[in-house]
């Protein structure tokens, strides 16, 4: 997962190193989910290699490193999982979940705050002034004088 702004200081300073000891010391490049993130995973381990075609997405594998506790200060290697990306969104998945909830109950507060101040606003805010509509020229007396060819019976 990319790392998220807000959560960037949870990171430990020395987590590339890490990161580079999990995925390609301790996993050798593969993907170490052995069905954590719910797939069965033929001879038991997910095959997706970094650098390769995934065998099931086909798409060309990063090796992510993922916390299994989802606290990103537990750099403990028992709380870290070399993992292919399908499997890591799928470890992440009820986490993120959770977070998108309280994300998406966050945002309808936040909405519901600002249409309430518009409405306040829009109560204090006059109508704005018409623009005077131009005289009529007929509403000058002079030509409202009946012409003299039509004063002819
Ligand atoms: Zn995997
Ligand atoms: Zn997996």
């Amino acid at each position: 997962m990319p790392i998220r702004p807000e959560n960037r200081a949870r990171y430990p300073r020395d987590w590339p190193r890490i990161i580079a000891r999990i995925r390609f010391g301790r996993a050798g490049g593969r993907c170490e989910c052995t069905g954590r993130c719910g797939l069965v995973h033929p001879g038991g381990r997910c095959a997706a290699v970094h650098g390769q075609a995934h065998p099931d997405t086909g798409s060309t594998v990063v090796l992510t490193t993922a916390h299994l506790n989802h606290q990103p200060e537990d750099v403990r290697e028992e709380n870290l999982l070399g993992a292919c990306q399908l499997c890591h969104l799928r470890i992440d998945h009820g986490h993120h979940r959770i977070t998108r909830s309280i994300t998406l109950a966050v945002r309808a507060a936040a909405a519901a705050q600002l249409g309430f101040l518009a409405d306040a606003d829009l109560e204090r805010i006059e109508p704005p002034a018409l623009p005077r509509p131009p005289a009529p020229r007929t509403s000058h007396p002079a030509l409202q004088l009946p012409l003299p060819d039509q004063e002819a019976p």
